[in-house]
C-alpha cells in the first residue's frame, strides 16, 4: 500500500491512513509512504538557496515544515511524541550541517542533494510508524535505502532490480512473518553496500512500491492518491473528467509515460514482470473502487479510455537530402541522441526529413551541434503531447476523423498511430493544450453510448479478422 504526499499532508490525513491500513491488517500489509505533500519542493528548493551560498536561509526556509511534521507529533501519547520531536530535531541539526556542506562547494551537490531531500521520506515514514503504533497496529519502520539498491545517477537512479528484490525480502520477510506492518519511504533507494543515498526521480514513491511489491511477491500494488483512481483525463484540466474502472498494463504504461501524474511512468514495470495487478485507490475515499491494472483489462465500448497529456515538449525537425535513398542515416542520427542519453518520444519521418519530440532539453544544444554536419536542424519548442489511449484503438475505424474534425482549427504537429495498439499521439502548442483535451473529452466521453457503438461493432470484427 503506497500513499502519495496528498495522503499524508497533515495529522487528519495520517488519521485516515491508519485507519485505511488497520482495515486491511489481515491481508499483511507493507506500507510505502512519500513526503508529507510539498516538502520534497522545500527540500529541493533549501538546497538552491545553500547552493547560492545562504545555508541560514535555506534551513529558516524548512522552518514552515518542521512545524507541519510537530503537528502530526501531537496526535501521539506521550512517549512517542517525545521520541519523534527529538528525531525532528536531530533532522533539523543534520540538514544544517548537509546545507552548509552545498553552500562550501567543496563537494559534488548532486550526492548532496538527494541526501537532504531523504529527509522527507524518511520523517514521514517514521511518524506514519508511530501513529500506526498508537492505534495498536506493530508497525516497524524499515530504512527504504536497505531495500532500494541503484546506480549512482543521482536525482533519477536506476535500480538494480535482483539485488533489490532480495533485499527487499531479506529486510521485509522476518517482519511480515512476525506480522508486522513493515513502513518505509518511498522515492529514496542507496548504491550498492549502503554508501550513498539516491532518489529515483519525481513521484518515484509509485515506482518503490512497485518495486517492493515485486520483490515480496504481493497480491497487489495499491496507490493510494487523492482522486477516485486513474480518470478519463487530468481533473485539473477536465474537472469532470470521470474513473476509469480497469486499464490494461499497456495501457496504464502509456497513459503514465505521456502525462497521468497519478502513476509514475516506472511504476508498471515491476508488477508486468511479477504479473501481480495494481489498484489505484483514493485515501479520502476508500469505499470508491478505483481503477484496477491488469494483463487483460476489459475492452471499453467506448474504446478510447483516456487522455493524456505532458506539456514543456520540444521538438526537432531534421532535414537531410542525403537521407533520400540511403541506408544508415537514421543510425547516425539516433546515435547522437544515445550519445546525450536522451529519450525521444515520437518520431515521424518523410522522405528527406525526420521530426522527433523531447521531454529532457538539457542536452538539446549539444544535440543540435552534432547534428549539423549531416542535417539541417530546427527546433521549435513550447509545445505539449496529447495522447489518446485505449486498448484496439487501432482496429476502429472513423476514431482518428472523430478526434482531428473536433481539432479543426488546431495546428497539430507530428502524428503517431499504430507503433503500439494502444495510443494515437500527437503533438500542439503548449498554449492550446488544454482547450485541446477538453474538446477532445467532450467529444469522446461526453456523447451519448449509442454515438459510438457503430464504431465499436466495427473494432470487434476488425479484431476478429
Ligand atoms: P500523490 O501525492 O498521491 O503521489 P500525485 O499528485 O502524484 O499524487 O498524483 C495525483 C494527481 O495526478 C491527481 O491529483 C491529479 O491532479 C493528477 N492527474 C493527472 N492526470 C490524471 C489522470 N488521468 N487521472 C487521475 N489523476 C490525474
Ligand atoms: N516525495 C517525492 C516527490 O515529491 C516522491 C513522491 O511523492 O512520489 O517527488
Ligand atoms: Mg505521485
Amino acid at each position: 500500500m503506497k500513499f502519495g504526499g496528498t495522503s499524508v499532508e497533515d495529522a487528519r490525513a495520517f488519521v485516515r491512513v491508519a485507519r485505511i491500513v488497520g482495515a486491511r491488517r489481515e491481508e499483511h500489509p507493507v506500507v510505502v509512504v512519500s513526503a508529507m505533500s510539498r516538502v520534497t519542493d522545500a527540500l529541493l528548493a533549501s538546497v538552491e538557496t545553500a547552493a547560492a551560498g545562504n545555508a541560514d536561509a535555506a534551513l529558516s526556509s524548512l522552518e514552515e515544515h518542521f512545524e507541519r511534521h510537530t503537528l502530526v507529533t501531537r496526535i501521539l501519547p506521550v512517549g512517542a511524541r517525545d521520541e519523534l520531536f527529538l528525531e525532528l530535531e536531530l533532522a533539523r541539526r543534520e540538514l544544517g550541517e548537509l546545507l552548509r556542506r552545498v553552500a562550501s562547494k567543496q563537494e559534488p551537490c548532486p550526492p548532496l542533494r538527494d541526501e537532504i531531500v531523504s529527509y522527507g521520506e524518511c520523517l514521514s515514514a517514521k511518524l506514519l510508524a508511530a501513529v500506526l503504533a498508537e492505534r495498536a497496529l506493530p508497525a516497524a519502520y524499515v530504512d527504504a535505502r536497505r531495500c532500494v539498491i541503484t546506480d549512482d545517477a543521482h536525482g533519477s537512479a536506476t535500480p538494480a532490480n535482483d539485488a533489490t528484490y532480495e533485499h527487499t525480502r531479506a529486510e521485509l520477510s522476518p517482519l511480515l512473518a512476525a506480522g508486522r506492518i513493515p513502513v518505509l519511504g518511498g522515492y529514496i533507494g542507496s548504491t550498492a553496500g549502503g554508501r550513498r543515498t539516491t532518489t529515483l526521480g519525481r513521484g518515484g514513491s509509485d515506482y518503490t512500491a512497485a518495486l517492493v511489491g515485486a520483490g515480496i511477491g504481493a497480491r497487489e500494488i495499491q496507490i493510494w492518491t487523492d482522486v477516485n483512481g486513474v480518470l478519463t483525463a487530468d481533473p485539473r484540466v477536465v474537472p469532470h473528467a470521470r474513473t476509469i474502472p480497469s486499464l490494461s498494463f499497456a495501457e496504464a504504461a502509456e497513459l503514465a509515460y505521456f502525462g497521468a501524474k497519478v502513476l509514475h511512468p516506472k511504476t508498471i514495470l515491476p508488477a508486468v514482470i511479477r504479473g501481480i495487478p495494481v489498484r489505484i485507490c483514493n485515501s479520502r475515499d476508500p469505499e470508491q473502487p478505483g481503477t484496477g491494472v491488469y494483463f487483460d483489462a476489459e475492452m471499453s465500448p467506448r474504446t478510447v479510455k483516456a487522455i493524456a497529456h505532458k506539456k514543456g515538449i520540444t521538438v526537432l525537425h531534421i532535414t537531410s537530402a542525403r537521407m533520400l535513398g540511403a541506408f544508415g542515416f537514421l543510425r547516425a542520427l539516433f546515435e547522437v541522441f544515445e550519445r546525450h542519453r536522451t529519450i525521444i518520444d515520437i518520431v515521424t519521418t518523410s522522405e528527406v526529413s525526420v521530426s522527433l519530440s523531447l521531454e529532457d532539453t538539457s542536452k538539446v544544444d549539444e544535440i543540435v551541434r552534432d547534428l549539423r554536419p549531416i542535417a539541417a536542424v530546427k527546433v521549435e519548442s513550447d509545445l505539449a503531447v496529447v495522447c489518446i489511449v485505449g486498448e484496439e484503438l487501432r482496429y476502429t475505424s472513423g476514431i482518428a476523423a472523430r478526434i482531428f474534425s473536433t481539432l479543426r482549427d488546431i495546428n497539430v504537429l507530428l502524428i503517431s498511430q499504430g507503433a503500439s495498439n494502444v495510443n494515437l499521439t500527437f503533438v500542439v502548442a503548449e498554449r492550446e493544450v488544454e482547450e485541446t483535451v477538453r474538446r477532445l473529452h467532450a467529444s469522446l466521453f461526453e456523447c451519448d453510448t449509442q454515438d459510438l457503438a457503430p464504431l465499436f461493432q466495427r473494432r470487434q470484427e476488425g479484431v476478429s479478422r
